[in-house]
């Protein structure tokens, strides 16, 4: 029997509406969330991340500003333009999207962004308070898988979870949080051995390595939830998962679909962050 799907595109809009409707009653009261996003060079899949953010937030009602800056802009003139938005009072969200050029060093960049503008989450302060357990803004895939997980209505308190990846940007935060949870966590990672063994007595299983089609049936516990942030783009141009999401369907319990799944999810976080920002800054949380 196939599993029931867990559509991250349905609660992403759920969500998202909302943010609409909270983003509305605090522009009525003079507080419109503004997000500032900086780009910088012509990364094609950069510029559709962008311009998704751009629409987001002019679909949810937010202010936003988008930097467009050449592929040649030099780090001081990167780090003056973060200065100047961490200093902008209609700003309450930063997001320097990633990778920059190779001549910038990114965690300056990162670094120079003001903790509570920190979107992305990236900050070291607001990565230091996740790990301490203090309030800070989430990183926004992270926090979308765990919203996924508890949409399940599926307790996470007191189940193993099984986390593949440990990245800073996903495997860490998310495992961290599903601790936060009071889930039993165990890491897995390129030389994490006999993997299989552990993922099969996981109850929740997070995939997130960027290998298409990794996971199969095999490594999964019957009746699993199964969360899979992986986005590769095949050959024929088709978005795939790191999860072979026919085979595991048919013995997971609910997983996410790529895509559709964890994806829809991150903007959705974005805003959200972008949202408890200005409400923060605002002096109205
Ligand atoms: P990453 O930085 O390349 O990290 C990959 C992790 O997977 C590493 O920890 C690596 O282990 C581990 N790994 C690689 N091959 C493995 C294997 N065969 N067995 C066990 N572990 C293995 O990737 P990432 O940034 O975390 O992204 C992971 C995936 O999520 C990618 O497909 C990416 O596109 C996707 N993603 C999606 C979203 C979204 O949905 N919005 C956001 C971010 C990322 P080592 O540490 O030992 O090298």
């Amino acid at each position: 029997m196939s599993a029931p799907l867990i559509n991250g595109k349905q609660v992403s809009e759920e969500i998202r509406g909302a943010l609409r409707g909270e983003v509305e009653l605090l522009t009525k009261q003079g507080l419109t969330p503004g997000l500032a996003v900086v780009l910088v060079g012509e990364d094609p899949a950069s510029q559709v991340y962008v311009r998704n953010k751009e629409k987001a937030c002019h679909d949810l009602g937010y202010y936003s500003e988008v930097h467009r800056l050449s592929a040649s802009t030099t780090q001081e003139e990167l780090l003056a333009l973060v200065d100047k938005l961490n200093r902008q009072d209609n700003i309450h969200g930063i997001l320097v999207q990633l990778p920059l050029p190779n001549h910038i060093d990114e965690k300056s960049v990162i670094n120079a962004i003001a903790v509570e503008k920190d979107v992305d989450g990236f900050h070291p302060v607001n990565v230091g308070n996740l790990v301490i357990g203090d309030d800070s803004l989430l990183p926004c895939t992270p926090a979308g898988v765990i919203e996924l997980i508890k949409r399940t209505g599926i307790e996470m308190a007191g189940k193993h979870a099984v986390v593949i990846g440990r990245s800073n940007i996903v495997g860490k935060p998310v495992s961290l949080l599903l601790q936060r949870e009071n889930a039993t966590v165990t890491m897995c990672h390129s030389r994490t051995a006999n993997m299989k063994e552990l993922t099969q007595q996981a109850d929740i299983l997070v995939v997130a390595i960027g290998r298409a089609n990794f996971v199969d049936a095999s490594y999964v516990k019957p009746g699993a939830v199964v969360i899979d942030v992986g986005m590769n783009r095949l050959e024929n141009g088709k978005l795939a998962g790191d999860v072979d999401f026919e085979s595991v369907k048919e013995v997971s319990g609910p997983i996410t679909p790529v895509p559709g799944g964890v994806g829809p999810m991150t903007i959705t976080m974005l805003m959200q962050n972008t949202l408890i920002a200005a409400k923060r800054l605002g002096g109205l949380a």
